[in-house]
């Protein structure tokens, strides 16, 4: 870019309210107001998720909330035109990384930053958040494109990099099946796997009208801590045993674990298990890419759940003393009667012992 171009830019940025404004001074309002306003300038995506968050109250609440200290190192996932990213930057941060899809958005954050004064504290990452390498970061802040929410939070959760909280604004109903707890009627796969691992708070809802364009749907803030001391849980394990739990999530667990479906294919996955191989402990190369595949009433109530369950390559007599060993475990854990949305994880991974003692595996 020539510098005319880049000083016309810089220009038209600072026209356009790219001015700093005080992240803590209350007197900021009217001058952040104007600042957040979207100028049009290009056509927002609405697949990508480009839903600027442009009340300036709810963008100070959101960094208020993310608590952030000095030397921190900040990841934020979708900095749009940087309305978050600037408050990120204004705050005792040390530093920020942005993962941003959309080049122009790249240049738009970018360009921001530079017109705050405060680009040397940002780093922009251009390119898929749910793929690219993540920085070391302490603390995620972000509005994210709520298309990516459940990759990203598993991304995170299950990823390498330890870090203190992220606030994430996210999709009311999905904040909503974040944080239910086990009895919630909306108690669910995802929610049962964050908690394996985390603590989730709802910590405001935020209207659609504060969003340019206006979306569908309403928005709530929410915070996830990770837990200091997690489980000694194989997470491919627990993945695939909660998925087969909430898959049918109405059912009764008895009712879920003896069908023969389910018998034949815990039968095959227990027989592939390489001999005397403990996988407790181990979580190399896990897929968790998805954290709420829970398939509800969906594709099982009502059907025959037994078709297609020939025996195949083994004998019968085999999967019959296999099958004993699934209610033997069943019957130990005295959760035969229960929905698996109505238990706890402490319950769940005494049940999922239960089974791995007697040799019975999901994944
Ligand atoms: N945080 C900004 C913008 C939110 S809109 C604000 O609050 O105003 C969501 C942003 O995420 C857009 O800039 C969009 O281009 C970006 N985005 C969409 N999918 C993405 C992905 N997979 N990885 C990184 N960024 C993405």
């Amino acid at each position: 870019m020539n510098g005319a171009v880049s000083a016309l830019r810089a220009r038209r940025a600072a026209g356009h309210g790219y001015i700093a404004f005080s992240f803590y001074s209350s007197s900021s309002t009217t001058t952040a107001a104007a600042s957040e306003a979207w100028d049009g300038r290009f056509r927002l995506h609405k697949p990508r998720g480009q839903h600027l968050l442009t009340n300036p109250r709810v963008l100070d609440a959101i960094a208020r909330h993310a608590a952030l200290r000095p030397g921190d190192a900040v990841l934020e996932v979708g900095p749009g035109t940087g309305n978050l990213t600037a408050r990120l930057l204004a705050s005792p941060a040390a530093s920020v990384a942005a993962v941003e899809i959309d080049p122009r958005m790249v240049e738009a954050v970018t360009a921001r930053a530079g017109a705050l004064g405060l680009a040397h504290k940002l780093t922009v990452i251009s390119g898929d958040a749910v793929a690219v390498e993540f920085p070391e970061f302490d603390v995620c802040v972000a509005n994210i494109p709520y298309g990516i929410s459940s990759p990203l939070i598993a991304k995170l959760l299950f990823g390498r990099h330890r870090f203190r909280t992220a606030t994430l604004l996210l999709q009311k109903e999905f904040a909503r099946r974040l944080v239910a707890t086990p009895g919630d009627g909306e108690y669910n796969r995802l929610a049962a796997n964050v908690r394996l691992v985390a603590d989730v708070r709802l910590l405001m809802d935020v209207s659609k009208r504060d969003f340019v364009p206006v979306p569908k749907v309403d928005s709530s803030l929410v915070e996830i801590r990770p837990r200091d001391a997690v489980p000694a849980v194989d997470l491919g394990e627990w993945l695939a045993f909660t998925r087969a739990c909430f898959g049918q999530k109405n059912k009764t667990l008895g009712a879920i674990f003896k069908q023969k479906r389910m018998v034949l294919e815990l039968f095959r996955r227990s027989r592939r298990r390489p001999e005397g191989h403990d996988r407790t402990g181990s979580d190399d190369g896990v897929c968790v890419g998805a954290l709420d595949d829970d398939n509800d009433e969906g594709d099982h109530q009502g059907k025959d759940d037994d078709r297609g369950a020939g025996p195949g390559d083994f004998a019968e007599e085999e999967v019959v003393a296999f099958k004993d060993r699934i209610v033997g475990a069943l019957e130990s854990s005295e959760l035969a009667g229960k929905r698996p949305a109505k238990l706890s994880n402490d319950e769940l991974l005494r049940l999922l012992r239960l089974f791995n003692e007697r040799d019975v595996w999901f994944h």
